[in-house]
């Protein structure tokens, strides 16, 4: 970011383009005023997550009601790497964690799927959706993951077509390195990274995966991770691997 950039950045639900006018909730507008103690005529920086990043200027500067006006672009949109991360949900704090960290590294579409041994906590998807949109205004991005409901895993796995490669993290260890398994996927083809709970795959599941055409089994180096730690190792080597961390 250059040194003219607005320091502050925030993701706004409103289509931007030229001219439009912003009307803040009173969380953004007390956010805005009383904690970043911005005046009338502050610019800062928005993005929708469909038309790039925008500078915009504080035209009404009310503590409960404050307008954003949208001024020139910044940047356009860009594109994510075509990759989805299947994960079943685990506690709160490390789902939470998850979702960040999918966002932070670049994943286009989260995808909670509900396993055998998952445990049944209900997902508030709109809280994880906010972690999310916060994620991608710290780490600059102008994307915001899709997230979808929870699903069972052998739902989405007897749907699933062969147009996207099932990345399937297999704790058992015995498939070979991601990296190495990865060699044959060609950059930017559409690709989906699994993970299991903590309690890992039941037998049943592992076999379906083993023997789903689109599935690839990989390991993830001689430890046991958590599965969050996983779920972020994972992320990086697909991204090195089929995304946009290499030429
Ligand atoms: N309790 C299980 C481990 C579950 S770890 C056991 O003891 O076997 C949670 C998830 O992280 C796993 O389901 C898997 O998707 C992923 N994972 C952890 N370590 C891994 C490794 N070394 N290789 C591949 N996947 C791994």
């Amino acid at each position: 970011m250059n040194e003219t950039a607005p320091k502050i950045r925030l993701h706004v639900e409103t289509a931007l383009a030229e001219g439009v006018e912003i009307p803040l909730d009173r969380g953004q507008s007390n956010y805005l005023i009383n904690v970043m103690r911005l005046e009338a005529g502050a610019i800062l920086a928005l993005f929708d997550g469909s038309n790039g990043e925008w500078r915009a200027e504080l035209t009404n500067a009310h503590r409960k009601g404050a307008t954003l006006t949208v001024r020139d672009r910044l940047r356009v949109q860009e594109p994510l790497p075509d990759l989805h991360l299947l994960f079943a949900p685990i506690k709160k704090a490390r789902t939470d964690f998850i979702v960040e960290k999918a966002c932070e590294m670049g994943c286009a579409r989260v995808r909670p799927v509900i396993t055998r041994y998952t445990q049944s906590e209900r997902l508030k998807l709109d809280r994880l959706r906010a972690h999310m949109v916060e994620a991608a205004e710290q780490c600059g991005g102008v994307n915001v993951p899709d997230l979808d409901a929870a699903r069972p895993l052998l739902e989405v796995l007897a749907e699933w077509g062969e147009g996207r490669v099932l990345i399937f993290c297999d704790e058992a260890r015995t498939a070979p390195p991601m990296l190495d398994a990865l060699a044959d996927v060609a950059r930017g083809a559409p690709a989906a990274l699994l993970i299991g709970p903590e309690g890992g795959f039941a037998p049943e599941e592992a076999e379906r995966l083993h023997a789903h055409p689109a599935t690839l089994p990989v390991s993830l180096g001689p430890r046991i991770l958590r599965a969050d730690t996983a779920a972020v190792a994972a992320l990086a080597l697909a991204q090195v691997a089929l995304g946009d961390w290499s030429a």
